[in-house]
C-alpha cells in the first residue's frame, strides 16, 4: 500500500548483497525494482521479489526505458565486475537518478564510483570483516562503527565499575566513553544514568570514538 514513507528503490545486481538489500527494502514496505542481466538470477529472484527484470544496466537507454531515473534511490550492487559497476553508476547519473548508492569491493573501486557520480559508497565485505575481527579478538559482544570514527559497542561490565554507580566509576573521564545503556541478564536494556549501579553480570552499551571504545572494551 501507499504509505507516506514508502520510497521507490531500484536495486541493480542481484548477487548475495543486492538480493539481501532488495529483500530487506521490500520487507520494510518500499517499492523495489530489482534488475540483473542473468536470466537464471532473475528467475530465482522472482520467487521472493515482485518486480524483477532482466536487463543490462550499463546502457543508459535501457535504464531510461525501465524508468530508473524516476526512482528515489538506486543501489548499484555489482561488485566483482568493476567495469559493469562503474558503467552502471555512470548510466544512472545520465538518466538523472537523484540518489545513487554503490557497493565497492576495494578503496580504488570506491574512489572511481565517487568520481563517476555515486553519492554513497559502501564496502560490505570490508565493513563486516572489521566487525567480525572486533568480535573475535576482543571482548566486544557487538560492534557498530559509524562514519568519522565513532562507534557503539556491546561489552561486559569492567571489574572496576562493578558495585558502583556510573558517577562513581568515572568511566567517561577515565576512558572517554559514554555508557548509554545497561542490561541485566533476562531483562530489557535501560538507559544509563549517573545513578545506575553496575552489576558483574551486566551487559553495557558504550559509545565514543572508535579507538576509545576499543581501549575500553579491552579492559572488560
Ligand atoms: P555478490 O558478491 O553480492 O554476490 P556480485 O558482484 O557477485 O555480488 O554479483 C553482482 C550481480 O550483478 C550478478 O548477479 C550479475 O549477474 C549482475 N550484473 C553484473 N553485470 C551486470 C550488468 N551489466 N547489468 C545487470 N546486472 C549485472
Amino acid at each position: 500500500g501507499e504509505s507516506p514513507t514508502e520510497e521507490t528503490v531500484a536495486v541493480i545486481g542481484l548477487g548475495r548483497f543486492g538480493s539481501a538489500v532488495a529483500e530487506s527494502l521490500t520487507r520494510l514496505g518500499h517499492e523495489v525494482l530489482a534488475v540483473d542481466e542473468r536470466p537464471d538470477i532473475v528467475q530465482k529472484a522472482s520467487e521472493t521479489l515482485t518486480h524483477v527484470v532482466q536487463a543490462d544496466s550499463t546502457e543508459a537507454a535501457v535504464l531510461a526505458q525501465l524508468g530508473v531515473g524516476e526512482f528515489d534511490h538506486v543501489v548499484v550492487a555489482i561488485g566483482t565486475d568493476i567495469e559493469a559497476s562503474v558503467l552502471t553508476v555512470l548510466a544512472c547519473e545520465e538518466v538523472g537518478v537523484r540518489e545513487i548508492w554503490a557497493k565497492a569491493i576495494n578503496a580504488k573501486h570506491g574512489q572511481i564510483l565517487h568520481r563517476t557520480g555515486a553519492h554513497h559508497v559502501v564496502y560490505p565485505e570490508a565493513a563486516m570483516g572489521e566487525r567480525v575481527a572486533h568480535l573475535v579478538s576482543g571482548k566486544m559482544l557487538d560492534f557498530i562503527e559509524f562514519d568519522d570514527g565513532f562507534a557503539i559497542v556491546k561489552t561486559k561490565a569492567p571489574a572496576e565499575a562493578v558495585g558502583r554507580t556510573l558517577a562513581e566509576s568515572k568511566l567517561r573521564s577515565k576512558y572517554g566513553v559514554t555508557v548509554v545503556g545497561v542490561k541485566q541478564p533476562g531483562q530489557d536494556f535501560t538507559y544509563a544514568t549517573p545513578d545506575t549501579v553496575i552489576a558483574a553480570e551486566d551487559t553495557l552499551i558504550v559509545s565514543g570514538a572508535t579507538t576509545k571504545v576499543e581501549a575500553f572494551a579491552s579492559t572488560t
